[in-house]
């Protein structure tokens, strides 16, 4: 597991936004993540794209989640 920071996708509200799962809910209430885990960014740059990224990554499309 890896701890993620703020300015991280893990914290991200685009981390993963088309499809809110547990998973995603998990890993922005404890902060930590599998180092394989990638999902896709759904910033309006990147959705187009199909970026996909862990949860370390960033960028400086970096919008907080809202918290649970
Ligand atoms: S790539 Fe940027 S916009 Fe997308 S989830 Fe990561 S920090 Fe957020």
């Amino acid at each position: 597991m890896q701890a993620i920071h703020n300015g991280q996708c893990g914290v991200c509200g685009h981390f993963g936004e088309r499809h809110k799962s547990d998973v995603l809910v998990t890993i922005l209430s404890t902060k930590k993540a599998d180092e394989g885990f990638i999902d896709e960014c759904g910033h309006p740059k990147h959705a187009p794209l199909h970026l996909k990224v862990t949860a370390i990554s960033g960028c400086d499309g970096f919008v907080p989640a809202a918290q649970a």
